[in-house]
């Protein structure tokens, strides 16, 4: 339970159950930068080997067109407006398009190309005039795998007998049912389904199965051990291509058990700095009073764009409706959304139909806003022992490097929590993060 002092119970009661009450999925997360990117997230590292077959040679191409690629995927390539191939694509690509074909993982961020990759493997590796079941594809939830149908429709524009049909719940086929579609993407629960108890898809004649998203994979309850069971009754020959956006122990481990023999690559994500963030904290006796110390600085977080964290969504609630009392044009994301409204939101934000945007933590945890250049804690992030989450305090202010930007944030803190603050500046010092903070003893 989160212990913060100064208030009264009741109220603390009320935030506490609010809470609780609030979750947001990894799945949801992913699917949001999803909807929300435009463009490739890009890394300052060179991708790194961990593991390889050492009778394999091992190249990196530069261009689409050094690839074995049939004409009609070049063209889509060009379509999608990829001029060249991503980092990860580099060294990826040519690997999972070998002869014979080779087992590999492949770890890095969300945004960085993993996707594409893995479809046009796919569309390349099929045989267009064979009208039966030969790539599979799961991924965690029936939005995801719509989603990387999507991208595999925009792909495979030209490769008009190429089919793909899609393995998830709502979608069903009696026994007896004849697939004609080459590729089936779909969740583990529906695939395995359609493949031991309906037994529509030959898993003999599978020659690629890709799993996307596995550190998901092993979060969701159940996914990663159906996973298992398909990957069991595929044959030796078909190649197993793996993607994660991490790469934790398990995810690893789950990944080996998955991938026989694979060549393994990672791209490390860059670096968050907070050197170039100018940081002020308020102290503050109440909310009231933090609001005013809001109210004061609103013309200058208005020039940029602002986002907004509140520990709760009731407080989210009640800030956003002091705002917009107080004219100011708000919007606000919390967790009772869609997935669709909450790409709605942020879409509208980054388009500067908004100015300012008001987030709870667990909803605004792992969203990309990169542009966003003033950041205010209405309250400081902190864990379940009322420590300060510095991992959350650095992904919400921090900037790589790369991109030079900088940035403005103000932390509200209530007088009792100035600790929090010390603790911070501690933090980031003895990791080396360069420190910029100013303390303000005083309200502004
Ligand atoms: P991931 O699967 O790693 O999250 P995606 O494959 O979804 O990444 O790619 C992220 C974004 O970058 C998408 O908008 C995609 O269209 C775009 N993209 C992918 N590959 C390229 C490329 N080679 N050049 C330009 N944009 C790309």
């Amino acid at each position: 339970v989160r212990r913060r002092g100064g208030r009264g119970d009741e109220e603390k009661g009320e935030e506490e159950e609010e809470e609780e009450q609030e979750e947001v999925l990894p799945a949801e997360t992913s699917l949001l930068n999803k909807l929300i990117r435009t463009s490739l997230v890009e890394s300052c590292h060179d991708v790194e080997i961990l593991q390889r077959d050492p009778n394999s040679p091992l190249y990196s191409i530069r261009s689409f067109e050094e690839l074995p690629l049939k004409k009609e995927l070049l063209k889509g390539i060009y379509m999608m407006g990829f001029n060249r191939p991503s980092k990860i694509q580099e060294t990826a690509l040519p690997m999972m398009l070998a002869y014979p074909p080779q087992n590999l993982i492949a770890q890095s961020q969300s945004g960085t190309g993993k996707t594409a990759a893995f479809v046009l493997a796919m569309l390349s590796r099929v045989n267009a005039t064979e009208k039966y079941p030969q790539c599979l594809c799961l991924a965690p939830t029936y939005e995801l795998a719509l989603q990387i149908g999507n991208v595999m429709e925009s792909i495979g524009r030209f490769c008009a007998d190429i089919r793909l049909t899609y393995a998830v719940r709502g979608n069903r086929v009696p026994q007896g049912t004849v697939l004609k579609e080459q590729i089936i993407i779909g969740t583990p629960g529906t695939m395995l389904d359609w493949c031991f108890k309906q037994k529509v898809v030959d898993l003999k004649k599978i020659t690629l199965f890709v799993l996307d998203e596995a550190d998901i994979m092993i979060d969701t309850q159940g996914l990663a051990g159906q996973s298992i069971r398909i990957q069991r009754a595929l044959p030796k020959s078909c190649q197993m291509l793996l993607f994660s956006a991490t790469f934790k122990a398990t995810v690893r481990e789950f990944a080996e058990r998955i991938v026989s023999n694979p060549i393994m690559i990672m791209l490390r994500e860059d670096e968050l700095t907070l050197s170039n963030i100018r940081q002020y904290f308020f102290v503050c006796r109440s909310r009231e009073e933090k609001y005013e110390a809001l109210c004061n600085i609103y013309g200058s977080i208005t020039i940029g764009q602002a986002m907004i964290f509140c520990q709760t969504r009731r407080s989210a609630d009640w800030l956003a409706v002091a705002m917009t009392q107080d004219g100011h044009q708000v919007a606000i994301l919390t967790a009772e959304l869609t997935v669709a409204h909450r790409a709605n939101v942020i879409q509208r934000f980054r388009s500067g139909k908004e100015k300012v945007l008001i987030a709870t933590n667990v909803c605004a945890r792992g969203i990309d806003v990169q542009q966003v250049t003033i950041v205010v804690n209405f309250s400081l992030p902190t864990n379940l022992q009322g420590e300060p989450d510095f991992e959350t305090y650095l992904h919400r202010i921090g900037r790589t490097g790369r991109f030079g930007k900088s940035g403005i944030a103000f932390s509200m803190v209530e007088s009792q929590d100035v600790a929090l603050v010390e603790m911070i500046e501690e933090h980031f010092r003895a990791h080396g993060r360069a420190w910029q903070g100013t303390r303000e003893p005083d309200t502004p």
